[in-house]
């Protein structure tokens, strides 16, 4: 029979102990950023009806037209799809939990897993995790500037301080459509040159030509109209005060006439944030975000003004790693349990509980039998404080507590042990 080698799926992959620290450092800094800038934490299912993803990021985005993972119940009634971002679920419950009836705007941060069939290389993967935190209910500038502020400053909190905003204003519904027909007149003129999906965008959604990944539709794109040109007075004026407040916390930022990002349901402010990741994956997009005033509308209820942004805790990683950012490690042990004999075991699992409870960590081998060999795992370790349980301490409740460094060892009660251990660690 032919070997099975179970491997993870493509483009999926394991986060192992050691990368682990970097991903609990993620963890924590952006559980402290949150706390502090007054945002609660929201979980929504991984997997969520399809159409509230076609519905809200658009049909003919790249998310929704090839990287939707979908997947069908037994009954074959639903469409269920394996999230691929995090914005239009929170909507979602948003608008399913009445959060409007609250004092606005509502602001949730969120941290998991995300899936994209997308064609698997350097910094991007098929399940990847990702933060990200919206604003909901609130349709003023200086939300859409503190939604950059914040993620840049999470940035410099995870050791990456030379990254880059880059942003844009892709208008609203008011004067998006003029532009649309501008970009639709120049991307006709030119349809011998661009690649055949641009032509085929040129058709379902033009704006879309502006994030085709092709060097040669991108140079092309140089010469096409810049959407800030058509911008209506209220978009412009918006654009000005974010960046005027970008300006005034000295947030490094370009002004990218041709970022438009993926997803359909942006208006105004649209961004990137980048940086130097690895030499294998050069500069990277560590997050993206912008403001989705009428995200709430296309799933069928009234605008609710909103602003958010995620980031590649991935890209962050490898970005961390190369700017040797420690990552959060476990904290040693200071105490070694050892024991000889059954009866002494027993007495070691009860005195690794006190320990437990009065908050000193310990380890032990309970596993070895051999004196020596335990000894020379809490050398090892480092640990300067064993504590030594016999067969004849046992019976008496006593413990010996030795000193590695001097070699010292003294006799304790059990009831005391705790008390003696302090007083050395002290
Ligand atoms: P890109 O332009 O790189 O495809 P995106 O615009 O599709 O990114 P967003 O939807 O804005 O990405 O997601 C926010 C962040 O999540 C990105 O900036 C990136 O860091 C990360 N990200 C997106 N897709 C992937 C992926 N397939 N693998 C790893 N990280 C990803
Ligand atoms: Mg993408």
């Amino acid at each position: 029979m032919a070997k099975i080698k179970f491997q993870t799926p493509t483009g999926m992959h394991d986060i192992l102990p050691q990368d682990q620290v970097y991903f609990q450092k993620v963890y924590k800094t952006i559980e402290k950023a949150f706390d502090f800038y007054g945002f609660e934490k929201i979980d929504t299912p991984i997997l969520e009806n399809a159409e509230l993803f076609s519905r809200s990021i658009g049909m003919n985005t790249d998310i929704v037209e090839k990287e939707m993972y979908i997947l069908r119940t037994k009954e074959g009634k639903d469409a269920l799809a394996l999230r691929p971002e995090g914005t239009a679920p929170i909507m979602r419950a948003y608008l399913e939990h009445g959060l409007n009836t609250y004092p606005q705007p509502i602001k949730l941060w969120y941290h998991g897993p995300f899936f994209r069939h997308e064609k698997p290389q350097a910094g991007r993967y098929r399940q990847f995790w990702q933060y990200g935190f919206e604003v909901l209910g609130d349709k003023e500038a200086i939300v859409d500037a503190q939604t950059i502020v914040i993620m840049y400053n999470i940035l410099c909190d995870l050791g990456i301080n030379d990254s880059i905003v880059k942003i844009n204003s892709i208008g609203d519904e008011n004067c998006r459509g003029e532009y649309r027909k501008a970009l639709v007149k120049f991307l006709r003129s030119k349809k011998n040159e661009f690649c055949k999906d641009c032509l085929r965008r040129t058709k379902t959604n033009p704006l879309r030509v502006l994030d085709c990944k092709d060097e040669k539709c991108k140079e092309l794109m140089n010469e096409g109209p810049q959407i800030i040109d058509y911008l209506c007075e209220d978009c412009k004026t918006h654009l000005k005060s974010v960046l005027e407040y970008l300006e005034e916390l000295k947030i490094p930022f370009t002004l990218d006439p041709f970022l438009v990002r993926g997803l359909d349901y942006y208006t105004r402010t649209v961004f990137e944030i980048e940086a130097p990741v690895t030499e294998e994956e050069g500069t990277g997009v560590l997050a993206g975000g912008g403001r989705y005033d009428i995200l709430s509308k296309v799933l069928g209820k009234a605008n609710i003004p909103s602003c958010g942004a995620a980031a590649g805790i991935e890209r962050i990683v490898s970005a961390m790693k190369a700017r040797k950012v420690e990552g959060v490690y476990a904290s040693m042990p200071k105490v070694f349990i050892s024991q000889i004999g059954p009866l002494a075991k027993k007495k070691g699992l009860l005195i690794f509980e006190e320990l437990r409870k009065a908050g000193i960590k310990a380890t032990e081998s309970f596993s070895k039998d051999s004196l020596k060999a335990q000894l020379s795992r809490a050398n090892k370790l480092n640990i300067n404080i064993v504590i030594i349980i016999g067969q004849k301490e046992a019976l008496r409740d006593m413990v010996i507590i030795r000193d590695m460094e001097t070699g010292k060892q003294a006799e304790v009660n059990i009831k005391e042990m705790v008390k003696e251990v302090k007083k050395r660690l002290k």
